[in-house]
């Protein structure tokens, strides 16, 4: 079966694919550079290649859902997982900055599920996960626009569910708290500490922690479960 990760070069995206590949699918992971799609590439050998896709592009998301309709069959699993925030106290917000990280984090994500859709409806089959972020509920201080997008991809999570269920089409979200990827790993050694305090499992999560859970979303053994977002955040935050 045939899956998409969009934002596959590093960091969570990476896990991901390795993740589903390990379950047997051949991935399209994508990046937003031919030199990154290209390394996508070689990573995974025979078991998926790499592609272009910029998610906040209207252009790029048509080219890259032509691209696929070239393949033998159709996707049959989308994991929306490339994210990005630019973050500004909302006094200071440039109207570019919030419709930038609204089109690439909620927008781009809606057109792939929708470019997608009907060769999973055709399949009577399909799973969609979408990256969210624990402060989609949380609210984070200068992240209106990331925190916006994100509780609005929850919600076209559950949506989209009600819609799809009966066609043995299930759409989740996951909300990852703090995980040690490239941007948490640049934190300073005090900037990291206050984090910690603020996590009752006491680290950082493993991208693997996250893989994992997407992983089982992807698979067949998770059809009952469809509209939910599933924090991955250890304990940080309940509701
Ligand atoms: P990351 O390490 O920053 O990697 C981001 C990925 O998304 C890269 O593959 C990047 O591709 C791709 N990407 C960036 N901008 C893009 C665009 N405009 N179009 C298409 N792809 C783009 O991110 P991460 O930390 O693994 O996060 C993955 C997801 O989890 C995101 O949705 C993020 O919001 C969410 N999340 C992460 C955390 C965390 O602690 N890390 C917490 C909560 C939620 P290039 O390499 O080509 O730039």
């Amino acid at each position: 079966m045939i899956a998409v990760v969009t934002g596959a070069t590093r960091g969570i995206g990476e896990a991901i694919a390795n993740q589903l590949i390990q379950a047997g699918h051949y991935v399209i992971g994508t990046a937003t550079s031919a030199s990154g799609a290209e390394a996508i590439g070689e990573r995974l050998g025979a078991k998926g290649e790499g592609a272009v896709l910029d998610v906040g592009d209207r252009d790029s998301l048509d080219a890259f859902l032509d691209h696929l309709k070239t393949s033998d069959e159709p996707p049959l699993v989308l994991v929306n997982n490339a994210g990005f925030n630019q973050d500004n106290l909302s006094l200071r917000m440039k109207p570019e900055e919030w419709s930038h990280v609204i089109h690439g984090n909620l927008s781009g994500p809606f057109y792939l599920i929708q470019g997608l859709l009907r060769g999973m409806v055709k399949a009577r089959f399909g799973r969609v996960v979408n990256l969210s972020s624990v402060v989609a509920r949380m609210g984070n201080a200068g992240q209106a626009n990331y925190a916006a997008a994100k509780g609005g991809m929850e919600a076209l999570t559950r949506s989209l569910a009600i819609e799809l269920a009966a066609r043995n089409i299930t759409v989740n979200a996951v909300a990852p708290g703090f995980i040690e990827t490239d941007m948490t790993r640049a934190l300073s050694e005090a900037q990291r500490a206050a984090m910690l305090v603020r996590i009752p499992a006491n680290r950082l999560g493993s991208v693997e922690d996250v893989a994992a859970l997407v992983g089982f979303l992807c698979s067949e053994h998770s059809g009952f479960i469809t509209g939910e977002t599933i924090q991955v955040n250890g304990g940080m935050y309940l509701s």
